[in-house]
């Protein structure tokens, strides 16, 4: 089997609704975006397709670079490909989502070829994982105790909080939240990345004396030192290295500093499920867990075949709360039926119009 060409099928994504905030200083939900279908097509019939949110960036580097050394290629290596993209990245600096989508669609492509989903061509390890309803932005302490009360009542058991980016008034929300859902409920805080090491301390204190399980991105992780030294200062548990770029050879930095209490991963930020899989091995050489970040459909394989790992991320957009249709009424998620990545699963009509064009091809 080779590759005979590399389609960037362009897509209206409609502005999500309702619109929904990040904590104060980055942008909130996408207002209707050009996003983009990577369709990778061999001489055997089967296809891969994957999804990204940036379509103009993602046609221009698959003009430009991708598609020519795609060509002619076998689309089962996909070790020898990862590789490939990396060395082109070198001279391009790809967006950071780049290596995923290709990768993804590689990864669908071999699945439908073998007839198989893709947790299970990674090697199953369950069927089934709980769910953590991971919460947008909310206007007050009374909101937020509001929809963590309709959390719980939908099925979910643990709760990730995004908050105002306010070290002060986050760690006062946090403490609350403890005091009302009481012992029982896994608690997360996620900074988004939003405070230096002074107010990532502070908040980190309150944090460890509100018995949260884990502690996500408070600073930029450009510096492991300053993630390194807040460990020291915190005793609340770090999950490290979500956005950080180099996939697992960044992650291993992370790990050897010892600031991980365990570390992140996912399709979208690793380099697709190869560079997943790789942070996940990585970590459990260190008995420490990989959790996924981010929902969607491939990640939700990846908590299928990742031995280490215990909650899928899933999204709370919105008060009323409403509980995705990827997750049950006890709050787990469950393994894709589809063979490869099954992004097919939630085309009730079919695919979009421009894609089955293309697919038709
Ligand atoms: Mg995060």
């Amino acid at each position: 089997m080779i590759i005979t060409a590399v389609d960037v099928v362009r897509v209206n994504v409609p502005a999500y609704d309702p619109p929904f905030v990040w904590r104060a200083g980055l942008p909130g939900s996408e207002p209707q975006a050009d996003g983009a279908w990577l369709v990778i097509h061999t001489d055997a019939g089967v296809s891969g397709i994957a999804f990204a949110l940036r379509g103009a960036m993602l046609q221009d580097v698959v003009d430009r670079r991708i598609r020519a050394e795609l060509i002619g290629r076998d689309p089962i290596a996909r070790e020898f490909l990862w590789e490939r993209i990396w060395e082109l990245d070198r001279i391009d600096r790809f967006p950071v989502f780049v290596q995923g989508v290709i990768d993804v669609a590689l990864w669908d492509l071999a699945g439908k070829a073998a007839g198989m989903p893709v947790y299970q061509l990674l090697g199953s390890y369950r069927e089934s994982l709980p769910a953590y309803a991971s919460t947008v932005t909310f206007g007050s302490i009374e909101e937020y105790l509001d929809v963590a009360d309709q959390c719980l009542e939908l099925g979910y058991t643990a709760i990730k909080l995004h908050a105002w980016g306010d070290a002060h008034r986050d760690a006062r929300l946090s403490e609350a939240l403890r005091e009302h859902v009481g012992p029982d409920v896994a608690l997360m805080y996620d900074g988004s990345a939003g405070f230096d090491l002074l107010d990532a301390t502070y908040l980190g204190k309150a944090l460890a004396a509100a018995d949260f399980l884990w502690y996500e991105e408070p600073m930029r992780e450009f510096s492991v030192t300053a993630y390194s030294w807040l460990a020291e200062r915190v005793d609340v548990p770090l999950i490290v290295a979500e956005v950080a770029e180099g996939s697992h050879m960044k992650t291993a930095d992370f790990i050897a500093t010892g600031c991980a209490a365990a570390v992140r991963t996912s399709t979208g930020l690793r380099g697709g499920f190869t560079g997943a899989m790789r942070t996940a091995h990585l970590a459990d050489a260190f008995l420490l867990r990989a959790e996924v970040h981010g929902p969607g459909v491939a990640n939700r394989h990846l908590c299928m075949a990742i031995s280490n790992t215990t909650y899928y991320e899933s999204l709370i957009d919105s008060n009323p709360a409403r509980r995705p249709s990827d997750v049950d009424a006890s709050g787990d998620t469950h393994a894709p039926k589809l063979p490869g990545v099954g992004f097919e699963e939630t085309w009730i009509d079919g695919p979009p119009a421009a894609l089955a064009a293309a697919l038709a091809d």
